[in-house]
């Protein structure tokens, strides 16, 4: 065969691996579950094609991962009957770095050395394939693509800049498909190598993996083996009782090896709900999206009828990409499944809309077919049914958080989401009534807290008709406007509109429970307190000077008009009833600057 190829690492890998070995040397283990899941990926991807392409898992069908400890030599293998890759595929995969996972790593290790550095944070991120040096000196990847005839071995070093490929010589390595790694431990990490202990690790950190999972484990059984008499005592036996003919036995254990089921295969969302526990449902969460906290709520749920599918969802505790960043970006935070074969997590709008991409979860239908492509989603009626009953549940999920006893976790929803709800309101008129009660405003008469449209209409006085709002480009300035002098006379209250975002979604709404949402800075404002006798006469006295005022300042201003709007303020520029308001049009010079 040819001999071994020698290659150098991207740089940034040898970054990553230093990064890695220096970040996380106090929590290895995590090898074992980074592994474990990259093979559960490979496994994942194999279902999803044979499910088109029979033929690539003809040679052997089973699907499962084995791992194998070593504990004299100090040898960890673990083996997947997964998707395997090309010789190809091997360069790419494990000498460069284009994945998400580590990405991800790359970026939280930063953050949290910005926040101060916290190794336990980092530990629980994906950090990929590389994780095996923490433990291992020399790794050593066997793998057999069905794309490929041939089988390639690929191997790399502890603080090496190159790794070598090379064709599989051994035929008792030759596998019919997929991946073997081999861990050769460090010197102090040998202890890895232990059944027990690996067992221990499967089942505490991959026990959401849908793949059987088996680890070679000593057992035994006890067996009644006979026992030879002995003949003295079986002379005593005789005079004691000659009836007596009973062989006498004994209980041996008898010690053998094999593999063994390692870990529970029956999704959690195919559990019923009442049997899963919180913690449960946290779990799969981080460990499914790789995250570190908790989500702020999840709703686990069945749908039948007309369409069938099981999903979890969760709302994630704060938002991926910044508070400011609003969502355009796609996302891989639904994971689609039909009937347990992962699908794909790749959607755009398919089954959320654009507004509620925050939302994480698995979803598992009963009635897409299993080779569903991308144009298929799409057009499926099947899936806008789904999209529509899943929109429902975050909506109810949502609103289950802006119940809840405890008021900090919708503060810290509406402090991460406000934005995406709000922009929910400019796209999704269909859900108006379900997006309205989720907003949050600070308003004349609470400064400090945000109150929600429900106890704003709550609070309004018996004859108020309508809901009054300023948009200002601050609390502060909203405050001062003169505008508000009158209301606050009156004691009603007005809402605070201060994200340049606030008005154009109040807009949209144009109603809140059959009351008109009215900006109190244009012009014709009513009250209800017209008393046109008065205004009558006013007029009459102040006309000329009104007609004075307009000529001098001439196509500056649109017109000029008595006013009972104000009390302390002489004077107020107010925009014109189909104008725009003030507020926006700052913004729009500012979009146009
Ligand atoms: P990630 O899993 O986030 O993509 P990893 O560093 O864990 O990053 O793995 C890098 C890539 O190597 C994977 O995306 C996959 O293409 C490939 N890979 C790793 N392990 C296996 C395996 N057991 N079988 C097939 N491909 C694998
Ligand atoms: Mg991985």
């Amino acid at each position: 065969p040819p001999p071994a190829e020698k290659f150098e690492y991207q740089a940034e890998v040898s970054r990553l691996m230093d990064l890695i070995v220096n970040s996380l040397y106090s929590n290895k283990e995590v090898f074992l579950r980074e592994l474990i899941s990259n093979a559960s990926d490979a496994l994942d991807k194999l279902r999803y094609l044979s499910v088109t392409q029979p033929e690539l898992s003809k040679d052997y069908a089973d699907l499962d991962i084995r791992i194998y400890a070593d504990k004299e030599n100090g040898i960890i293998t673990l083996t997947d009957s997964g998707i395997g890759m090309t010789r190809q595929e091997l360069v790419d995969c494990l000498g460069t770095i284009a994945q998400s996972g580590t990405a991800k790593f790359l970026k939280a290790l930063k953050d949290s050395k910005d926040a101060g550095g916290d190794n336990n944070l980092i530990g629980q991120f994906g950090v990929g394939f590389y994780s095996a040096f923490l433990v291992a000196d020399r790794v050593v990847v066997s793998t057999k693509s069905p794309k490929s005839d041939k089988q390639y071995v690929w191997e790399g070093e502890a603080d090496s800049s190159s790794y070598t490929i090379q064709e599989e010589t051994d035929p008792q390595l030759i596998i019919p498909r997929g991946t073997r790694i081999t861990l050769h431990l460090k010197k102090d990490d040998k202890g890895f190598a232990d059944p027990e202990r690996i067992q221990k690790l499967v089942k505490n950190y991959s026990q959401f993996v849908s793949f059987p999972i088996y680890t070679w484990q000593e057992k035994g059984y006890t067996k009644e083996v006979e026992v030879e008499d002995d003949p003295a005592e079986a002379k005593k036996e005789d005079t004691d009782d000659q009836t007596e003919k009973k062989k006498k036995t004994k209980k041996v254990v008898e010690r053998y090896w094999d593999w063994e089921l390692t870990n529970e295969t029956q999704p959690i969302w195919l559990r019923t709900p009442k049997e899963v526990t919180t913690e449960e449902y946290n779990e799969f969460y981080r460990k499914t999206f790789n995250e570190y906290l908790d989500p702020l709520a999840s709703s686990h749920f069945t749908t039948e009828g007309e369409v069938e599918f099981r999903s979890i969802l969760y709302v994630p505790p704060v938002s991926p990409m910044g508070k400011d960043d609003l969502v355009n970006q796609k996302t891989k935070n639904i994971r689609l499944y039909v009937k347990r074969v992962f699908i794909s997590d790749d959607f755009d709008g398919e089954l959320f809309p654009r507004y509620l991409s925050f939302v994480k979860g698995v979803v598992d239908s009963h009635d897409l077919p299993l080779n569903v492509s991308r144009e298929i989603l799409q057009e499926s009626r099947i899936v806008r049914i789904m999209k529509k009953r899943l929109v429902r549940k975050a909506f109810d999920m949502i609103l289950g958080i802006s119940l809840s006893e405890n008021r900090d976790d919708y503060e810290k929803f509406w402090d991460n989401f406000g934005k995406h709800i709000k922009l929910g309101c400019i796209e999704d008129r269909e859900n108006h009534k379900r997006l309205a009660p989720l907003l949050r405003f600070f308003s004349s008469q609470s400064e400090n807290d945000m109150i929600s449209l429900d106890e704003y209409v709550e609070n309004m006085k018996p004859e108020q008709k309508a809901i009054y709002y300023i948009a200002s480009d601050s609390i502060t300035s909203a405050k001062n406007a003169p505008f508000l002098e009158k209301l606050m006379e009156k004691e009603l209250e007005v809402l605070y509109l201060v994200e340049p975002i606030d008005e154009v979604a109040i807009q949209s709404l144009k109603a809140y429970k059959e009351k008109d949402f009215v900006d109190i800075g244009k012009e014709d404002l009513d009250l209800g307190d017209k008393n046109e006798e008065k205004e009558a006469a006013v007029k009459k006295e102040f006309g000329q000077t009104c007609d004075w005022i307009k000529k001098r300042l001439g196509e500056k201003v649109a017109s000029v008009q008595i006013s009972n709007r104000l009390s302390a303020s002489p004077c107020v520029l107010v925009s014109g009833k189909f104008g725009w308001s003030a507020n926006m049009e700052k913004l729009m010079k500012q979009q146009s600057a």
